[in-house]
């Protein structure tokens, strides 16, 4: 018996490897040995094995199935599905000449000519979309007054809680920050604080080359960001400018 179910293991092993009728036959043949043996657990194991063949050959079935159909001639002679591919004559003159190594070759050249796609940067520098978020300013309105209302609709909406806002009244009533803190260090360049900003005073300049050798030099405060306000006035109300149709 147990020659037998080892056979029957042999038979199922070269079954998966040879596709077609050779392998039906050959699951009939097991399938009668294992159906002669009197050991049930032997039974159980070698059926549920036999299952998993019989469903393999199904599926070897179905992609044979969905392969390209064979072409036949009026006459009914099978035609060479290779007829339209490069001839044996072809393939040996693009073998014999190095024909694909010329062509690659050209490739090279080709781009040996082309300009450069890389920049020597910081030499020079690459363009920035104006609505690139870099660091951070506070704008002042062209009398110099500050545009900042202490509303901290900025402070609210950052999700780092990098900024710090303190504030105090004016004579006239409206409202002013004290403190206008912001810890770079925290800070994910959002740009939340820029849209929540009712009146454009914190925004985000195209600078992005402030790399400090401390932490603190990060820790920015209201005269920082109002110097960069300045410095950058002109860049940043041609940005938003520009960008005024999409907000
Ligand atoms: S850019 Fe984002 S994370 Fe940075 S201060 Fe503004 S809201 Fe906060
Ligand atoms: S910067 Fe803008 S959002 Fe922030 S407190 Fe000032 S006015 Fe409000």
């Amino acid at each position: 018996m147990f020659s037998r179910a080892r056979l029957a293991v042999g038979l199922q092993r070269r079954l998966v490897l040879t596709p077609g009728p050779s392998s039906a036959q050959a699951v009939l043949v097991a399938r009668r040995l294992i159906s002669n043996s009197s050991c049930t657990s032997a039974q159980h194991s070698h059926r549920h094995q036999l299952d998993e063949l019989s469903s393999a050959i199904d599926e070897r079935k179905s992609h044979a199935a969905h392969r390209r159909p064979r072409e036949f001639d009026e006459k009914g002679n099978e035609l060479n599905p290779y007829r339209n591919g490069p001839s044996a004559l072809d393939k040996a003159v693009h073998l014999f000449f190095f024909t694909e190594i010329i062509r690659g070759m050209w490739i090279v050249l080709e781009q040996f000519f082309r300009p450069p796609y890389t920049i020597m940067y910081p030499f020079e520098k690459g363009p920035l979309s104006p609505r690139f978020r870099g660091e951070h300013a506070l704008r002042r309105y062209p009398s110099g007054e500050e545009r900042c209302i202490a509303c901290k609709l900025c402070e609210a909406i950052c999700p780092a809680q990098a900024i710090t806002i303190e504030s105090e009244a004016r004579l006239d009533g409206s409202r002013k920050t004290t403190k206008y803190d912001i810890d770079m260090t925290k800070c994910i360049y959002c740009g939340f604080c820029q849209e929540a900003c009712p009146v454009d005073a914190i925004v985000e300049t195209q600078n992005q080359e402030f790399s400090t050798e401390t932490r603190e030099e990060l820790l920015y405060n209201k005269e920082k960001l109002l110097a960069n306000g300045d410095r950058a006035e002109a860049e940043i109300a041609a940005n938003l400018h520009s960008d005024h149709v999409y907000r």
